[in-house]
């Protein structure tokens, strides 16, 4: 498999993708703190994380297929754009403590619980390690989309993009 065709092979882009694309932070900045992820790489007409953003740190602009650029200077890693994606193509990332901590927009019940543990996975779906639930935010403005704070083994930082869909009961 050629890793720079995976968007359009498997549906997910690759790591190689994200990063010709200037979509994945670099691990130094990881480690500084709080990073925003916009894994936006198909030329769809969609606006929502521009228009959600009030720092205006998201620009789209015309015509509404160009990608989405970030200006990470004005980012205040509020995390509103997070829930306002439709293609659930935003995540913030944080590498700076001893632990990677991710938040993620969830559209499934249940909901995980504060100090579950879940497993992260991938961008393909694929397990990838254990996490522990810190936080599951609902507000009305979110429109039924939660977002999910979860900590995990910092070495998978790159990989992780969310969690296992947790069985209903
Ligand atoms: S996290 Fe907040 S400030 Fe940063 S781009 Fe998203 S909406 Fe804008
Ligand atoms: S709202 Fe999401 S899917 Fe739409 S352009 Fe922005 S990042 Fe891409």
């Amino acid at each position: 498999m050629n890793d720079d065709k995976t968007l359009k092979v498997k549906g997910a882009p690759s790591l190689a993708e994200l990063r010709a694309a200037g979509m994945l932070p670099s691990v130094e900045d990881l480690s500084k703190g709080a990073c925003l992820c916009i894994e936006c790489v198909e030329e769809i007409p969609c606006n929502p994380c521009e228009t959600s953003c009030p720092q205006g740190a998201i620009a789209v602009g015309t015509p509404i297929t160009n990608l989405p650029v970030l200006d990470g200077s004005k980012c205040t890693a509020c995390g509103l754009c997070i829930a306002a994606c439709p293609g659930l193509a935003i995540m913030m990332k944080d590498g700076s403590g001893d632990e990677a901590v991710i938040r993620f927009p969830y559209e499934y019940f249940p909901l995980p619980e504060v100090g579950q543990k879940v497993t992260m996975c991938d961008r393909m779906g694929k397990a990838v390690c254990v996490g522990t639930i810190k936080r599951v935010d609902t507000p009305k403005r979110n429109d039924r989309t939660a977002v999910v704070t979860a900590a995990f083994d910092k070495s998978m930082i790159a990989e992780v993009v969310s969690m296992v869909r947790l069985n209903r009961t």
